[in-house]
């Protein structure tokens, strides 16, 4: 699909691409200052294994400040953004013959990490009439002693649900029953809710010790390139981690980590900006996609995606294709309206596509337009 995208531009056409996962916004200046500002003084060279003091205690007070979570330095780790952590925690906890419960529609790169462990993925899927919320019901009937991990993200990439208090503790009160299970509580969208403040599972004293929480810059501050990510976890997870990105990759990128130090410190006002403008976009997407026939949407919390149920389509034609699935129909889009979405293939949900709207809303009014027009051929 990047091929044929680039294709289609290289032979001119004007494509609209709603496929990529990072914020559309440029690093706020203050940050980049500090980066340079760490250069010019010579933060220029190997950092400590788990991450500087000085960053590390940056994120000690967030975690204090926005998750309700106390960590000791020893408990928090930095890494090259958050997917090295989930990777690191996989490597270090998940065995041959371990299942690892990964809450469906899921981010692409839990089940492919999980699988490099040897280590079993049991999806659990929630569709769009269920918010794209699990139960906890489902949650009891999948549960086991081999259970080694569940995996979650809320906000969630792909479909934006936020699972609230409430929803939290109850799943907090099934895996508590399981003591050698651990949660990997992938917060990286935290600060992109529209609804609620966010709330953290390892913020509960009955899961506490059994929750790797983790984090990073990259939506949140739009921070993508800089491959800074961070985890809160029990002290025997977080040394054992060290000791895998020791040998892996050692410590993240010295400026950066003063740079994100800066960050977290400083006012959240461009974060809120950010997400204010992601919060209009989401409602021009939700008022668009309501628009075209067949495409059924919800109302996303979180995130910068909506993630259309399109499985109305599937065995239609236009008289030249038919559409079979999901892959189909992202093709299509991509080929006859050149709009660039992904196929909810990628996350676990057959019946989707995501759509991204990190883009103008110029550019997503213009992308649905497209959308309605070449959709409505097809019968
Ligand atoms: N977790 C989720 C749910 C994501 O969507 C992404 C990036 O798309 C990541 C983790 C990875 O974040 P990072 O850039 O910090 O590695």
């Amino acid at each position: 699909m990047a091929q044929m995208a680039r294709d289609l531009k290289a032979e001119g056409h004007q494509v609209i691409s709603l496929s990529l996962g990072e914020p559309d916004f440029d690093t706020p200046l203050h940050i980049k200052e500090a980066a340079a500002e760490a250069i010019t003084n010579g933060y220029t060279k190997y950092t400590p294994v788990p991450g500087l003091k000085e960053y590390r205690e940056a994120i000690q007070e967030k975690f204090k400040r926005d998750n309700n979570l106390d960590f000791d330095l020893d408990q928090i780790m930095v890494s090259n953004g958050a997917k090295q952590c989930i990777a690191n925690v996989c490597m270090v906890l998940c065995n041959p013959g371990d299942e690892v419960i990964i809450l469906t529609p899921y981010w692409v790169t839990y089940g492919e990490i999980v699988k490099m462990t040897g280590a079993k993925p049991v999806y659990l899927k929630a569709g769009i009439k269920d918010n794209y919320k699990i139960s906890t019901a489902q949650l009891k009937e999948a549960i086991s002693e081999k259970t080694k991990l569940i995996i979650f993200s809320s906000p969630c990439n792909p479909t934006g649900s936020v699972y609230d208090k409430q929803e939290l503790e109850e799943m907090a009160a099934v895996i508590n029953q399981y003591p050698n299970t651990m949660i990997v509580s992938d917060e990286i969208y935290e600060y992109i809710n529209f609804k609620s403040k966010h709330v953290s599972i390892g913020s509960f004293d009955n899961v506490k010790d059994q929750t790797i929480t983790i984090n990073g810059m990259s939506k949140g501050f739009a921070m993508t390139g800089w491959r800074l990510g961070y985890m809160g976890a029990p002290k025997w997870v977080t040394q054992a981690c060290i000791k895998l990105q020791g040998q892996f990759t050692s410590g993240a990128t010295s400026f950066g980590q003063k740079a994100a130090a800066h960050a977290l410190n400083s006012s959240l006002q461009h974060t809120y900006d950010m997400v204010e403008a992601f919060k209009n976009r989401r409602d021009l997407m939700i008022r668009l996609l309501n628009d075209i026939p067949g495409v059924k949407i919800n109302e996303p919390d979180g995130a910068f995606y909506v993630f259309p149920d399109v499985s109305e389509f599937f065995g239609k034609s236009n008289g030249t294709v038919t559409i079979k699935d999901a892959d189909d129909f992202a093709e299509i889009l991509l080929r006859d309206a050149h709009v660039a979405v992904v196929t909810g293939k990628a996350f676990g949900a057959d019946e989707c596509i995501r759509i991204s709207y990190a883009a103008s809303e110029e550019d997503l009014t213009e992308a649905c337009a497209r959308m309605k027009k070449c959709l409505s051929a097809f019968s």
